[in-house]
């Protein structure tokens, strides 16, 4: 397999990390994260723990908050004011889903605009659809567009087609592609003859949650495929799309595990940066 088609997320990761741990260092500063979990959700923990552990690696304080599933909503709206408040935090990121008794939409449009690296709130999602340079990005589609501009560059004019489209990944992406020149689809469950949709695709990014969907008659020759999803099949982890099926279509394709994943972690750090330096009025 030549392996110059795949689009190595660890090893673009390491590099946003390092950069940013040099930039940090070089500051003297301490950018400050907390992370809220509700609930035990167990990939949520090993998630959560992953997050803290980058934080801390690149120089920067995490602090986790580890809530028990019956928290009601204003016990953790009460925390997420505090943290607003606090001068030595910079992000706050509240783990989703939430259980039941908790309100998802209160919970992200209490976070300061300012803090919420998630950019999961009303306020910066509508940012990015506005094409605003202040919008904080959600991780995940940031992460997706720093792996197609190492690949391709430039992102104008190509047609993406995006499969999924919640509020956390095809949205935001759809949008900020969209903000980057590109065509854009947004394919769904509901979508008919979905193949010849993907298949006229420059770019494909599959998010949908369904392990090795995409096949290689979904995907034109030549694309570069991003694979966002995460699904664990028999014990192992896979994507949304089948890898070895794909390999030959594709001009390229990120893997899973070692995809997606790893750059959105770092892209969730850059967003805690980038927090801290606009809370402190300095210049990136
Ligand atoms: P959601 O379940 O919220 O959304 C899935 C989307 O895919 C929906 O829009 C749904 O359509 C669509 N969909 C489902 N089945 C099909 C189908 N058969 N054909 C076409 N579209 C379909 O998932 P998320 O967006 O939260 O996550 C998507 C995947 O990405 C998951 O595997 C998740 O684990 C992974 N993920 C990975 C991250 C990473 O860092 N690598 C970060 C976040 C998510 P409809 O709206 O009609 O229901």
């Amino acid at each position: 397999m030549n392996r110059e088609k795949i689009i190595d997320g660890k090893f673009l990761a390491q590099k946003v990390r390092q950069k940013l741990a040099e930039e940090i260092k070089a500051r003297g500063v301490c950018p400050g994260l907390a992370v809220i979990l509700v609930g035990d959700d167990e990939a949520s923990l090993i998630y959560d723990r992953n997050k803290k552990k980058a934080a801390e690696a690149v120089g920067m304080k995490c602090d986790f908050y580890h809530l028990p599933e019956t928290t009601p909503e204003t016990e953790l709206l009460a925390l997420i004011d505090s943290l607003n408040r606090a001068e030595d935090v910079h992000g706050i990121l509240v783990q989703l889903p939430l259980p039941p008794q908790i309100n998802p939409q209160n919970v992200l449009s209490a976070i300061s605009p300012l803090k919420d690296v998630d950019g999961f709130s009303p306020c910066n999602a509508g940012l990015l659809m506005a094409n605003s340079a202040d919008a904080v990005v959600a991780a995940t589609p940031k992460g997706v567009l720093y792996m197609l501009q190492s690949v391709l560059g430039n992102l104008s004019g190509k047609h993406a087609v995006i499969i999924g489209r919640s509020n956390i990944v095809g949205k935001p992406l759809a949008a900020l592609l969209l903000n980057h020149n590109c065509t854009v689809t947004v394919v769904h469950s509901k979508t008919e003859n979905i193949k010849e949709i993907t298949g006229r695709a420059d770019i494909l990014v599959a998010a949908c949650g369904c392990p090795r969907m995409v096949k290689k008659d979904w995907v034109k020759k030549g694309a570069v495929v991003i694979d966002v999803g995460i699904n664990r099949t028999e014990g192992k982890l896979c994507g949304d799309v089948d890898f070895e099926d794909v390999y030959a279509q594709a001009s390229y394709l990120s893997p899973v595990p070692g995809g997606v994943g790893p750059l959105t972690v770092a892209m969730l750090l850059t967003n805690t940066f980038e927090a801290f330096l606009k809370q402190n009025r300095l210049k990136n």
